[in-house]
């Protein structure tokens, strides 16, 4: 482990810390390259493969990969390669047919009582799997017109009882635009959970400050929120801190994970994940097969081996520190179990 930066201050007393954690994040792969003393892979860098989808990484995050180690599973999630400019067949844009479950400007309905919200299209991290690599999110988000169609949507359909906040990642929004949104719903009678999909608290635990967690401690309904973390090496003090203030204010805690190539693809750090994670007070949820989109065959697991990691976890781990694996389906009424 490299010593975290210390935390620059804040540019003035009323912009939260963490917005300026967020703006400090490491955007130059050489940058991060030299900070990890890993200079010589520079030449596996691909500039054409970041500027299509740039580098993008919190300090405190870089803090938890290993100096020196090319094959951080860390670094893998974040660093430009070759890799992603190889076509491969069955690898397209979009994966898991968002367009064609989209009932509303930002608003995906694919699931029975569950409304998914694309409140914004940033994140803290920009993780190389991922199908955001694609996707016009940012241009059209439920937060957009001041979240008056998301919001005029599910008051309208009685069958949706589960409102979930996706991106993107929902916690980049400012707490008083999350705020506005909550105030909205809180109107609407049919709605009993609220989830929070987010991989903030864990790649920058600075978001869960006071504010936020005022917001969330006040809230009239349940609160899931689901993280994602893909690895032990994920959790540091400060990230357990960060969870530990989510539960205390009342937040039931998750985690989902995307099974990687060089990542996570071992039956020990599948266990390790699980296990730091409980420790931290999140328990599994999902293991995902990854979605097929466009420059992420590098990090796919064939679904036989997938299998096999799973059971051989299974019969490792308890029951409840084991998680289901699933492939999302276009047009399945929910996750599908492998
Ligand atoms: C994954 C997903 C959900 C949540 O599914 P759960 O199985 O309840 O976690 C809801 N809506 C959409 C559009 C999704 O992709
Ligand atoms: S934080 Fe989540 S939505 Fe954002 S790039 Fe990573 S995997 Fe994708």
């Amino acid at each position: 482990m490299i010593p975290a930066a210390p935390l620059p201050q804040p540019l003035s007393p009323s912009r939260p810390r963490w917005q300026q954690a967020w703006r400090e994040a490491v955007r130059d792969p050489r940058e991060l390259l030299a900070m990890l003393g890993l200079e010589a892979l520079a030449d596996r860098v691909s500039d054409q493969a970041a500027l299509q989808f740039p580098l993008r990484v919190p300090r405190g995050f870089v803090a938890r990969m290993q100096h020196g180690d090319p094959r951080d599973p860390l670094l893998r999630q974040v660093l430009p390669l070759d890799d992603e400019l190889r076509a491969a067949p069955g690898f397209g844009l979009d994966a898991v047919g968002d367009s064609l479950a989209r009932t509303g400007p930002g608003v995906i309905q694919k699931y029975r009582g569950r409304a998914l919200l694309v409140a914004t299209g940033s994140c803290a991290v920009n993780c190389r799997y991922c199908f955001r690599r694609h996707f016009p999110y940012a241009e059209e988000t439920a937060a957009r017109d001041g979240w008056h169609e998301a919001v005029e949507l599910i008051r309208a359909d009685a069958g949706i009882d589960e409102v979930i906040l996706s991106g993107g990642d929902p916690l980049s929004l400012a707490t008083p635009k999350l705020a506005e949104l909550t105030a909205a719903l809180a109107g609407i009678p049919h709605i009993r959970r609220l989830r929070i999909h987010s991989r903030l608290p864990v790649v920058l635990p600075e978001r869960i400050d006071d504010a936020l967690l005022g917001w969330l401690s006040a809230l009239p309904w349940p609160v899931a929120i689901v993280v994602h973390a893909n690895h032990a090496n994920e959790f540091d003090a400060h990230v357990d801190a960060a969870l530990a203030r989510l539960r205390d204010a009342g937040a039931a805690l998750l985690n989902q994970a995307v099974l990687l190539r060089g990542v996570n693809d071992s039956v020990d750090a599948l266990a390790a994940l699980s296990e730091r994670g409980y420790a931290a007070g999140v328990l599994p949820y999902y293991l995902h097969q990854l979605d097929r989109v466009q420059g992420v065959a590098h990090y796919e697991v064939a679904d036989d081996e997938a299998r096999a990691l799973h059971a051989a976890l299974a019969a490792r781990l308890s029951g409840y520190l084991v998680p289901k694996l699933v492939r999302e389906v276009p047009g399945d009424p929910g996750k599908r179990p492998l």
